[in-house]
């Protein structure tokens, strides 16, 4: 098929397609999604099939507004209206008791659903003109790095979707926290653009699922089924060094190949003349680092590069979404210099 190009003037379009059962490419703040009707269960698969994506890993169903909520969930919890309140719309999405009219292929046939009204008026427009929630994971092929601008999305899925609605380069960066309000303390599922000690202010204790911070032995379930696999993976290997930057510069600069490609902090550029680098901003400007990690993963899979060296933000803020998906892409091989 082809794949239109749409823009902010053609909102109307777009919910047509939604409506109508087709796949569309959205921007968020985040990065850009794979949507389609999410109470329409084929058009669901179809999401399925673009990607590759495994079965039981669940989607996300986007709202335009938190009075959405009850449609879709039961048990609403007190603490999700506030946290709607605070960060609504906004990076942020909340595990809570599905209703039936949810289909089981949104779920991957959980009790719960993942619900999340985004921070990008044209997709709430596209929304709300369908009448439909739209159930959208990240718009890559399945284990590749998110796409951050609709350019990026075209990569994998040109000629997968009817269209992608193209609103210019994601705010963010990396996808939504996750936050699962059906359990006491509710519990951190992914790391994103609203930060853990946002969270912690706002609910005062959460619990971090482990699958945030270390890899998945085989069998493990973690609770987002989706922090199990393989993701944002470049073709080359990846080795993240955690430590101090200077350290870190240091050790990769002895440690490089010919060929070994680098992901490092702007001030770091010049220690690695000759080689491909990708810079991810200033060592101290998470949230560019965050706007610019999936870019710098992609940017070596049109590179000639045996492996990649990467130096690790702190895990702090923001810092924790920025390296969990940069531990992730290197499966967790981790090199912490004292
Ligand atoms: P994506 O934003 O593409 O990474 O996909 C959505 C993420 O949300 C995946 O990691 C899913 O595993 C997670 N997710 C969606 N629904 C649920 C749910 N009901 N319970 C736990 N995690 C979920
Ligand atoms: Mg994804």
């Amino acid at each position: 098929m082809d794949t239109e190009r749409l823009s902010a003037k053609d909102i109307q379009q777009a919910a047509r397609i939604v409506a109508s059962g087709g796949l569309l490419g959205i921007p968020t703040e985040t990065v850009y999604g794979l949507g389609a009707n999410g109470l329409d269960e084929a058009a669901v698969h179809a999401i399925f099939e673009a990607k590759g994506r495994p079965q039981d890993n669940p989607l996300i169903l986007h709202i335009p507004s938190a009075d959405w909520l009850e449609r879709y969930c039961g048990e609403i919890p007190e603490t999700a209206w506030a946290l709607a309140r605070r960060f609504w719309p906004g990076p942020l999405t909340m595990i809570l008791k599905r209703k039936p009219i949810v289909p089981d292929a949104v779920t991957a046939g959980l009790d719960t659903v993942g619900m999340r009204c985004p921070d990008c008026a044209v997709t709430r427009q596209v929304i709300a003109a369908a009448g439909v929630p739209v159930a959208a994971p990240s718009g890559n092929a399945s284990g590749r790095p998110s796409p951050t601008t609709a350019a990026a999305m075209l990569e994998d899925m040109d000629g997968k979707i009817d269209a992608i609605l193209d609103d210019g380069a994601c705010a963010v960066g990396v996808e939504s926290t996750i936050i699962d309000l059906t359990v006491d303390p509710p519990r951190l599922l992914r790391p994103g653009g609203v930060t853990l000690e946002e969270l912690e202010e706002a609910l005062g204790e959460v619990a971090v699922d482990e699958a945030v911070r270390r890899l998945m032995a085989p069998g493990e379930q973690p609770k987002a089924p989706g922090m199990k696999y393989r993701h944002y993976a470049p073709k080359a290997p990846v080795t993240v060094v955690k430590g101090d930057a200077d350290m870190t510069a240091g050790y990769i600069v002895a440690r490089m190949g010919d060929k070994s490609g680098v992901i490092c902090f702007d001030e770091f550029k010049g220690y690695f003349r000759g080689h491909p680098v990708e810079t991810i901003g200033p060592r101290a400007d998470q949230a560019e680092q965050a706007r610019r990690i999936f870019e710098a993963l992609r940017a070596f899979d049109r590179l000639e590069v045996t492996d990649i060296w990467a130096q690790s933000p702190e895990d702090i803020g923001l810092g924790l979404a920025v390296t969990n998906r940069l531990n992730k892409a290197a499966g967790f091989h981790i090199i912490e210099l004292p």
